[in-house]
């Protein structure tokens, strides 16, 4: 069977953030839970890990991106083996986390009590950037303001006025977390909840620093250098590592995403790495032959047109297209001839041609164009 994709599975657009799959994903997985679902076990239980494994997918940055350039093959476990990429913990989550987010932290101390009180990654960045088709074809370096909380400067992160003393959480003794029995019907449950005095941090500061408020982040406009490499390709996305939004509790930050468009030119084409463009001849030129120049990526350069071109035919200037994003060189021109039959002669030239047909053997026509001229005469 086919694999679903994920998006559908967790009916999410392929651009949903983080917060939209997550609640997709809650909803899923209560509805399909194989616990509520004992009428149809199977099918609940085959639903609900088809929901645990788009979200683990889906929920990790990484692991997103691979699966949006590469579909099911770039979460393949083996795929990312020697590119550098972490993929090796890819596979059904399991239970435990469902628990989690049904009892709003850890039964068991998962890993869902540890999101919430130690060190978050900050979210990541989009940002849409416009091209042109040159621009894509040989590579652009940009600077580009960004708007994103960043760690505040004044405190290093942690919220305290400089000088000022922080002290352990005396609500959780500095874990960050409360521990909640309940004795219900169905058992007895303890929850670990995160603390609501120090909000997971573990620490309390007595005067909050001036310029984050306590926080610990600040908003910030941020210029960045980009690299566009040469050869990208509309919905091409750069990742810049680590230029997304400040982690929370010493997390490492986000990642930047940059989303390419290119824009359409108005005479060249892109077919992958090739550029074609079309070329107007007339009838005598494709006849006798000429050399004509053409415009490319590298401006002006000639273009030999042997005698008797055809209608459609395509000429390649090897080395003149876009450069491989991957490897090496570039791909080619094609030129797609055109033939422009005139449709004004003059009577010289119409006499000419008389002569020509004449001489390819064809039966002139003289007379039936002669009556046709009278006749648009008449309705001019
Ligand atoms: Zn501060
Ligand atoms: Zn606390």
């Amino acid at each position: 069977m086919a694999k679903r994709d994920y998006y559908e599975v967790l009916g999410v657009a392929k651009t949903a953030s983080d917060e939209e799959l997550k609640k997709a994903y809650r909803k899923l997985a209560r509805q399909y839970h194989p616990d509520v679902n004992k009428e149809n076990p199977q099918e609940a239980e085959a639903k609900f890990k088809e929901i645990n494994e788009a979200y683990s997918i889906l929920s990790d940055p990484q692991k997103r991106a691979a699966y949006d350039q590469y579909g099911h093959a770039g979460t393949d476990p083996n795929f990312g083996a020697g590119m550098g990429g972490d993929f090796s913990d890819f596979g059904f989550e399991g239970f435990g986390d469902i628990f989690d987010m049904f009892f709003g932290g850890g039964g068991g101390g998962g890993r869902g009590s540890q999101r919430r009180t130690g060190p978050q990654r900050g979210n990541d960045l989009r940002y849409d950037m416009e091209i042109t088709f040159e621009e894509a074809a040989f590579g652009k370096e940009a600077t580009i303001e960004i708007p994103r909380t960043e760690v505040c400067p004044t405190c290093s992160g942690n919220g305290a006025k400089p000088g000022t003393p922080i002290k352990t959480c005396p609500h959780c003794g500095g874990s960050g977390q409360v521990q909640v029995t309940q004795n219900t019907a169905f058992g007895r449950f303890v929850n670990v909840r995160t603390c609501e005095h120090c909000h997971g941090a573990g620490k309390t500061i007595q005067t909050p620093c001036d310029e984050c408020n306590g926080s610990g982040r600040v908003r910030r406009n941020r210029k960045i250098e980009i690299k566009v490499p040469a050869g990208v390709e509309s919905g091409s996305r750069l990742r810049v590592s680590g230029e997304g939004e400040a982690g929370l509790r010493g997390g490492s930050p986000g990642d930047l995403y940059v989303y390419i468009y290119v824009k359409a030119h108005s005479r060249f084409e892109r077919q992958g790495d090739d550029v074609i463009s079309e070329i107007s001849l007339s009838m005598t030129q494709a006849a006798l032959g000429t050399t004509i120049l053409v415009d490319t990526l590298d401006g002006k350069v000639e273009l030999k047109i042997p005698e008797g071109t055809q209608h459609g035919t395509q000429f390649r200037m090897r080395g003149h297209g876009i450069t491989h994003l991957r490897g090496h060189g570039r791909g080619d021109h094609f030129v797609r001839i055109k033939l422009a039959v005139p449709t004004k002669l003059n009577s010289e030239q119409r006499e000419l041609l008389k002569k020509l047909a004449v001489s390819f053997g064809e039966k002139p026509a003289a007379e039936e164009k002669g009556f046709m001229d009278k006749v648009k005469e008449a309705f001019k």
